[in-house]
């Protein structure tokens, strides 16, 4: 036991030996456990921040793509605009038919701005959760006519046939009618835009025993199953070559999706790939005021 105390000897028993070798052998197990809880911990903390900034990379990576997007988008309306309006004030088109063309396209590129933009306001009004909907007893026979009506001439120009079937026997309910409008647009200009060479679109207004179902139908495309949820996201766009070939910013369905779920409805997407897609708006007919 050291020099201070020469002579003395401590001697432990067999049990004594086994006890010690005993509590060691816990504290080695302790400490190894310890160790594997710190790297285990450490582990999943880097696994988290890992996927954290790839998150936000996807995202700033969307966000780049959709600046892109929008500008692209704003620059193919506004060029052809001035294009018209200058052949117009330099009286070089021919005749009344013609003059008249040039201003129905300047009329309707100019909705298509109107479109574009409002999008992108309730876009970053829905992120500041501003948001607000106007809820107002409205009927929505009228409101699918009023959107058919106003895609009547995008429609005419690429050759599209809309066929309307409208159940009139749905009773008002309580609804924004200028957003549930505004998310028929969307899903019609989708389904002009993934519809390739097929040129009929049906729009359709039925009910069930307590719902509104309105279904926007295209012959084209189709998605993917594994992308099917995934469209909804805001900025997604299907990373496809025929996507790539089609303007878009990836808001649009997340407009819808938010539209429809303010309305305590849902949006649903049944597709198979080239075969065309049908989007369908479920709405509540009994909603408290
Ligand atoms: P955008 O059309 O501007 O890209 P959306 O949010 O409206 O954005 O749609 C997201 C994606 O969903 C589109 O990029 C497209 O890949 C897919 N999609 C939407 N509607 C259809 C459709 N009717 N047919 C096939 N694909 C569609």
């Amino acid at each position: 036991m050291g020099s201070n105390f020469r002579g003395i000897r401590i001697a432990f028993s067999e049990n004594q030996e086994n006890t010690l070798i005993k509590q060691q052998g816990l504290q080695r197990s302790f400490y190894l456990l310890a160790l594997f809880l710190v790297i285990g911990i450490t582990l999943f903390g880097a696994y988290l921040l890992w996927r954290d900034v790839r998150r936000d990379l996807r995202l700033a990576e969307m966000r780049s793509q959709f600046v892109s997007s929008v500008s692209h988008e704003l620059k193919t309306p506004l060029t052809s605009i001035r294009m018209f309006a200058e052949t117009l004030r330099l009286r070089r088109s021919k005749g009344q038919k013609m003059q008249d063309e040039y201003l129905d396209t300047i009329v309707n590129e100019s909705q298509r701005l109107t479109r574009l933009l409002n999008n992108v306001l309730d876009f970053s009004k829905i992120e500041k959760g501003k948001r607000i909907y106007k809820m107002e007893s409205g009927s929505l026979p009228e409101i699918i006519r009023t959107a058919a009506r106003a895609m009547e001439y995008p429609l005419s120009q690429q050759d599209f046939k809309l066929h309307v079937q409208i159940d009139e026997d749905i009773p008002d309910i309580l609804m924004d009618g200028d957003a549930i409008e505004q998310a028929l647009l969307n899903l019609i200009s989708n389904a002009m835009k993934y519809s390739e060479e097929s040129r009929d679109i049906d729009l359709k207004l039925k009910k069930t025993e307590n719902q509104a179902v309105i279904q926007v139908i295209d012959r084209g495309v189709g998605i993917d199953p594994q992308e099917q949820k995934k469209i909804f996201n805001k900025f997604y766009r299907v990373p496809s070559p025929e996507n790539e070939r089609t303007a878009g910013t990836g808001l649009g369905l997340s407009l819808v999706t938010h539209i429809v779920e303010a309305h305590g409805g849902r949006l649903d997407v049944e597709s198979k790939k080239e075969q065309g897609s049908v989007f369908s708006i479920f709405l509540p007919l009994k909603r408290e005021s």
